[in-house]
């Protein structure tokens, strides 16, 4: 209970963080924040307080919408590209995507270093592609088959939103709450 998830507004009401019950407590003890939504059917309680389980709260004095610095992940990698095949430039759902190494692994030694970028798992090296793309693109290289990337991946600085899967934003009542830079993902299969 105490580490399930709480959707942590600004004092402008955006949404800016996912944090758990516990946090969320201690920043309500400390008058930090204040509970925006709660679930009455449960109730925490200690020797000094007693108050319903937290769902949203707002932050009392904090007006910023911070920027996220991006973690290297297989899921950012698609949430930079947008899901979208970086080959055939089609949007897909995430189950029909998947990660593809723009110089493959098997490949990675037969190209010289000033072609390529530092890390074969990068960045710059990796692309959301949809499952048939990265099908035909095997073990080659660009150059060996008839694949063009849409655009040059690069790492991305921020990204300008959280994302929250629906059945998440659901199951906490988040819904009502979600704000224009809160992007909302219909499933979450591809692990992060
Ligand atoms: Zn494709």
């Amino acid at each position: 209970m105490l580490n399930s998830p709480v959707l942590t507004l600004n004092s402008g009401m955006v949404p800016i963080d996912i944090c758990n019950v516990k946090d969320a407590i201690i920043l309500q003890v400390l008058n930090k924040a204040e509970a925006v939504k709660v679930d009455d059917t449960f109730t925490i309680r200690s020797q000094y307080i007693s108050i319903p389980l937290p769902r949203v709260i707002m932050l009392l004095n904090f007006h910023k919408i911070p920027k996220k610095h991006v973690v290297y992940s297989r899921l950012n990698i698609i949430y930079r590209d947008d899901m979208r095949c970086q080959y055939c430039g089609k949007r897909y759902s995430m189950n029909d995507l998947t990660v593809d190494h723009v110089i493959p692994l098997s490949k990675w030694n037969t190209v010289l270093p000033y072609k390529k970028p530092e890390n074969p798992n990068s960045w710059e090296n990796q692309v959301c592609a949809c499952k048939s793309c990265n099908a035909q693109k095997g073990n080659m290289l660009l150059k060996e088959c008839r694949l063009k990337l849409i655009k040059k991946p690069v790492e991305p600085k921020y990204m300008p939103y959280l994302v929250i899967s629906r059945d998440k934003a659901n199951r906490y009542g988040w819904l009502e709450f979600l704000n224009y830079n809160v992007r909302i993902v219909e499933a979450i299969s591809v692990e992060a």
